[in-house]
């Protein structure tokens, strides 16, 4: 039996934008977003991060600090309000064209968003049925992921949401939903429900 999920992007969504994180610490998490985690664990609803984290690849800083700040990730959503993620994946790598320079990293991967390489292989490691899960993102990739991989989209206007919407960064997009932050998303899911 297949089960629906709801995907979130990282940075501008579950914690605050602040570019590339260097310093555990300046990971901070979104307002309402351990509450609204928690509103889909209290309802057994799959959770699950997906990120493009290309720091390690451009050489800003070791790919173990990229666990680090999901661990660090993990113990605030838990602290704040139990809530927990039930998977976190994220793309390390980057294209050479890109901007990648670790030679370990640097290779194009069909897991960077906006192609669904992420979503596929969490559907096929946790039973996951994308075309009734969900994607809340705050960039034009985040809303082509979701439609590349064949779930519905949810715009945030957090992080580089307004700024999308305005034209002014990426393209402009379609999302099924337009959302003020996280917790307007999870609302919104919630009502529509996880029919296809
Ligand atoms: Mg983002």
């Amino acid at each position: 039996m297949l089960k629906p999920a709801v995907f979130f992007d990282r940075d501008g969504v579950l914690n605050q934008e602040a570019g590339y994180i260097k310093r555990l610490e300046d990971l901070l998490l979104m307002p309402n977003a351990a509450a609204a985690v928690r509103s889909l664990n209290d309802r057994q609803i799959f959770c699950c991060m997906v990120s493009n984290q290309a720091g390690a690849a451009r050489g800003y800083y070791p790919h173990a600090h990229i666990d680090a700040l999901h661990k660090r990730l993990s113990k605030l959503l838990a602290d704040r309000a139990a809530a927990h993620l039930d998977a976190m994946y994220y793309c390390p790598s980057l294209s050479q064209p890109e901007g990648g320079i670790d030679p370990e990293l640097t290779y194009y991967s069909t897991w960077r968003k906006p192609n669904p390489g992420m979503l596929v292989a969490a559907a096929w490691e946790h039973d996951l049925d994308l075309r009734r899960s969900f994607m809340i993102g705050d960039k034009a990739t985040d809303i082509d992921l979701a439609h590349n991989a064949g779930c519905r989209g949810v715009l945030v206007k957090s992080g580089y949401g307004e700024s999308v919407l305005a034209g002014s960064y990426q393209h402009t997009v379609e999302p099924n939903f337009i959302a003020s932050d996280i917790a307007e998303a999870v609302n919104w899911i919630l009502e529509v429900g996880f029919c296809d």
